[in-house]
């Protein structure tokens, strides 16, 4: 399949084209005719699958062929969970839209509101936000929804799971009632239909992934490791290639930049990016990743929404992460539009539970390595199947039973937050996906 069959315009293919795109990705085959034909759409696709791309063609091709219209009003509005998400999308709406007149802002929080007034009040055509920061603009009158024709919701599963239902059941109400509504989560677990159900008009299904698998581009394993030597294997497997660009989730934010500390004593260029940054340092400590500057990004789950690295060829999880579907969400940042890509988990005794629901969740085995010299004092307690070893690697030690919660880092505290501004979030459950 092409590009040309999907109906997309010479200047959109022109730019596909430019970008290096020869061929949509399943997600974008599938939705791309729905939304040139004016469905709302709700759509199961993950990070990596090419989704951005699967609204923002057919949003902009409307766009550009849409009535002229005198209004400043936007026309379209995009809702990411994160900051990072927001800038992402609008880096790839430009990429796309550059042989096409629309344009595009950005209105997230931690940075002044003055400069998004500003650009509000001279007009534009898509506005990409969060939440929180369009709901301050709503409320100081600076924005107003009512041309919106398209609303899309990225990543909807996320916004919900960050306590954002309040604030897009606001925004909807600000929108006008005959719109075109896209819903793109990486599940269609029951909130996220109540949501279609309540917000979208007789929407059209489209699922490319079964949800919480891992790409099969990406080859995942784990190196059991005491907690107080994994900071030394770290600095000794990112030392072994230190020109390699290299993601490293933290689960605290401290706890990143504790890391980024050790590594540059190591002698490593590294970076962290968590909620606790202002915005320009998650911006500056995002670009100097992207063009090479520092090669070792820490970063928090939050903070790593939205990340889109081309060529990201590993991802360590320092620790792993308190919810499983973060797990999928994490190594997906690797392996990428059909690249190879490897991820590595340290995990400690304590987090044994942690590596259970995972494995619970993917419904299977990940495989189980020691490192020569890291070789861990406590084993992991996993229940079931025997490790199958990494090749080259050492032969792990067998599993051990019985199972047992985990503790230790999980009460550490300063776990991260969302993203925006102050926003007191809701517990995280189990599987956020769970309950609205
Ligand atoms: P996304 O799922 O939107 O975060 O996109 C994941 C990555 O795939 C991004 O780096 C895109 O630039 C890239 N991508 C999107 N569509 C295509 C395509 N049709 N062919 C190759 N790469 C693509």
């Amino acid at each position: 399949m092409s590009f040309e069959s999907l109906g997309l315009a010479p200047a959109l293919l022109r730019a596909l084209a430019e970008q290096g795109y020869a061929n949509p990705t399943p997600i974008q085959a599938g939705a791309i005719p729905l939304v040139l034909e004016g469905h709302d759409l709700l759509a199961a696709a993950q990070t990596g699958t090419g989704k951005t791309a699967a609204f923002a063609l057919p949003l902009l091709q409307k766009l550009s062929t849409g009535r002229e219209t005198q209004t400043r009003r936007p026309r379209a509005l995009i809702l990411t969970p994160t900051r990072e998400l927001a800038a992402q999308v609008n880096d790839n709406l430009r990429d796309y839209g550059k042989h096409i007149r629309v344009s595009t802002t950005t209105i997230f929080g931690g940075v002044s509101m003055g400069p998004q007034m500003q650009a509000l009040r001279r007009g534009v055509d898509v506005v990409i936000a969060t939440p929180g920061r369009l709901i301050d603009h709503m409320q100081q009158r600076s924005v107003d929804l009512s041309g919106v024709e398209v609303l899309v919701l990225d990543e909807a599963d996320r916004m919900l799971d960050m306590g954002f239902l309040p604030a897009l059941k606001r925004i909807l109400s600000a929108l006008p009632r005959q719109r075109q509504t896209l819903l793109f989560s990486a599940t269609f677990a029951p909130p996220i239909k109540a949501l279609a159900m309540q917000f979208m008009h007789e929407p059209r299904e489209v699922s490319v992934t079964p949800a919480n698998t891992v790409a099969t581009t990406v080859s995942h394993h784990v190196h059991p490791v005491d907690a107080a030597k994994k900071r030394d294997l770290l600095l000794h497997m990112l030392s072994q290639d230190s020109r390699r660009q290299t993601l490293v989730f933290s689960r605290t934010k401290h706890g990143a930049d504790k890391l980024v500390r050790f590594l540059e004593v190591g002698g490593l260029r590294a970076a962290a990016i968590h909620g606790n940054k202002s915005q320009n340092a998650r911006t500056r400590a995002l670009s100097d990743f992207k063009n090479g500057r520092v090669t070792v990004l820490v970063a928090t789950d939050i903070a790593a929404r939205g990340i889109d690295i081309d060529q990201l060829p590993i991802v360590i999880n320092f620790d792993l992460p308190m919810v499983a579907e973060d797990y999928v969400h994490r190594i997906g940042r690797t392996g990428r539009a059909g690249a190879e890509g490897l991820a590595v988990s340290l995990v400690s005794h304590d987090e044994s539970g942690l590596l259970r629901d995972i494995r619970r969740l993917l419904k299977q085995e990940i495989a189980i390595a020691e490192v020569p010299g890291y070789e861990p004092s406590h084993p992991l307690r996993l229940d079931a199947g025997a490790p199958r070893p990494v090749q080259g690697q050492r032969q792990p030690r067998p599993a051990r039973t019985p199972s047992h919660r985990p503790h230790g880092h999980a009460q550490q505290g300063n776990t991260e937050r969302a993203s925006e501004g102050n926003r007191k979030r809701r517990p995280r459950r189990r599987n956020p996906a769970a309950k609205a």
